[in-house]
């Protein structure tokens, strides 16, 4: 892959990132996605094309709105930037075929979900009902390849997926008192194991436990968070689904003691 494509690549996937922002600030408010056009969530002006140029305009203006100067977050010139290398990084590993782009698509997703449960503790079904219902399809369509699931893994995977996940968390409810796992989650879950297959959960879900276990008690130790408070689990999933592409293989590998083909 040339040096321009990779330019190309990156550029397009900023602007997908330009997108994302406005999917993340609108979905939990109900709003539309596509309009109107995108306003300062402080005076309300409308921002103009040239400065919503993605991560270019934030530095320019130096993080601020041009009409009433308030600050805007470095969220989104972070998450134009994360989309942008997720892009890059998915089509030059996964090629650019139809399965390298349902996985770009599958980023996207996974990235306008975790952002929305660290804010807000949800995980909209507008984005988990479809997904679940988008990784059968393709599952289903001769184009694909792994780590694409074939259907009967997809199948077992939104199965096992998503049943094995209500079940932990309803016998975790039950012996703890608390609320494990949310129905969120739990969709999360079977969408994950609709589009990469069953054999994705048990990395995934492993893996979204440890990082999510050692993230919370740093986050309890860092910041004195009173222990009670609910801590999302989706952006740990997303992640998690997300090194199983590149790892999956790998720690399978060396579990059942013989090399499996990369992806
Ligand atoms: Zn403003």
């Amino acid at each position: 892959m040339s040096w321009d494509l990779l330019a190309l690549l990156i550029l397009i996937g900023a602007i997908w990132g330009s997108f994302l922002n406005v999917c993340i600030h609108r979905i939990p408010l109900e709003e539309s996605v596509v309009l109107p056009h995108s306003r300062c969530p402080d005076c309300r002006q409308a921002i103009a094309w040239h400065d919503n140029i993605p991560v270019i305009s934030w530095l320019i203006l130096r993080g601020r709105c041009r009409s009433c100067r308030e600050p805007i977050s470095p969220i989104y010139p972070i998450i134009e930037s994360v989309t942008a290398l997720l892009t890059a990084t998915t089509l030059y590993h996964f090629g650019l075929t139809p399965t390298g782009f349902a996985l770009t698509a599958l980023g996207y997703a996974l990235i306008t979900l975790t952002v929305i449960d660290l804010y807000h503790y949800i995980l909209p079904d507008v984005i988990t009902l479809p997904g679940i219902l988008l990784g059968v399809i393709l599952s289903l369509l001769p184009w694909f390849s792994p780590p694409i699931a074939a259907w009967e893994d997809a199948l077992i995977g939104v199965t096992a997926g998503g049943g094995g996940l209500w079940l932990f968390g309803w016998l975790f409810q039950r012996f703890t008192g608390k609320e494990g796992m949310g129905l969120g989650d739990v969709k999360l879950t079977a969408m994950i194991g609709g589009w990469l297959g069953w054999q994705a959960l048990p990395f995934t879900i492993f893996a979204a436990a440890l990082i999510g276990s050692v993230a919370g008690l740093l986050w309890i130790a860092l910041s004195g968070r009173d222990r009670s408070l609910p801590i999302p689990f989706g952006p740990y999933l997303a992640l998690a689904a997300w090194g199983y592409l590149y790892l999956g293989p790998t720690v399978y590998g060396w579990y059942l003691g013989r090399p499996l083909p990369m992806f």
